[in-house]
């Protein structure tokens, strides 16, 4: 590929995009973890509360599980909300269930622990209950200072109020950031927020369709990320240096 080619092409246009990053926003299902998630079931489940409210089905066809929710409880209005807590609960049942089979990605959890070590900002951000990431994990704690599953924002990715949270809570700006997810939402959300974004092929999003949400960066997995970074952390540039989690962080050198 020319220099020229490459420019045009900023998902192949690979490190120069990485440069200057020291906070990464990971993804979870998809990116760090797999679970067999029955998102038709959890649709149904969404459904079927939503009548039984009186609220008509048409308008949620072709929503995400979570948009389904919030468009039936604003046509409820005040009386939304046992539907909420009804629907929510249904969805939680069924992503439980799931994250039982669940299990991390080979690597995941030695990549983020390296990119910790090297001084990386590092959180998690999910769509998915905290109580799923729980059980996917078995006890052990990601290698991440901030975990936001949807039961700690108020506006779930792809709104990006969620990546917002994350970077407050990592005290860095968007341009210090990396997004980095397997779903185009993931590539949405990052970019709203101002992020540049990068794209794994561990999840059901192929490279080209990455590519045409406008991810700046596709590699296949975490583990290749981390391993670009890692190979630029030679020079200091004032990394973020706590290892303690949910607990924040230097300021960078000079700053
Ligand atoms: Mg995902």
């Amino acid at each position: 590929m020319t220099r020229r080619h490459a420019a045009r092409d900023p998902a192949r246009s690979g490190a120069s995009v990485l440069t200057g990053a020291r906070a990464l926003i990971f993804d979870f299902d998809g990116t760090l973890a797999l679970a067999p998630y029955d998102f038709q079931a959890m649709r149904r489940e969404v459904m079927r509360v939503a009548a039984r409210c009186g609220v008509d089905s048409v308008g949620l066809r072709g929503l995400r599980v979570l948009e389904m929710i919030e468009r039936a409880g604003a046509a409820l209005g005040p009386a939304s909300r046992d539907f909420r807590a009804d629907a929510t609960a249904a969805v939680r049942q069924k992503e439980i269930e799931a994250a039982s089979k669940g299990r991390l990605l080979p690597g995941a959890m030695a990549a983020l622990r390296k990119l910790r070590a090297a001084g990386y900002g590092i959180a998690v951000i999910t769509r998915n209950c905290e109580e799923a990431v729980r059980i996917i994990l078995k006890g052990r704690e990601l290698p991440c200072q901030v975990l936001l599953a949807r039961d700690h924002v108020r506006k779930v990715k792809p709104d990006p109020h969620h990546l917002r949270r994350a970077m407050s809570r990592l005290k860095v700006t968007a341009s210090d950031c990396l997004m980095v997810g397997d779903h185009v939402i993931d590539i949405e959300a990052g970019k709203a927020a101002g992020m540049r974004t990068v794209g794994v092929l561990t999840g059901s999003t192929g490279r080209r369709q990455m590519q045409e949400a406008g991810a700046h960066l596709v590699v296949r997995d975490v583990r290749e990320l981390a391993a670009m970074l890692l190979q630029r952390t030679q020079e200091p540039c004032g990394r973020i240096k706590s290892h303690r989690q949910n607990v924040i962080l230097n300021p960078p050198a000079g700053g």
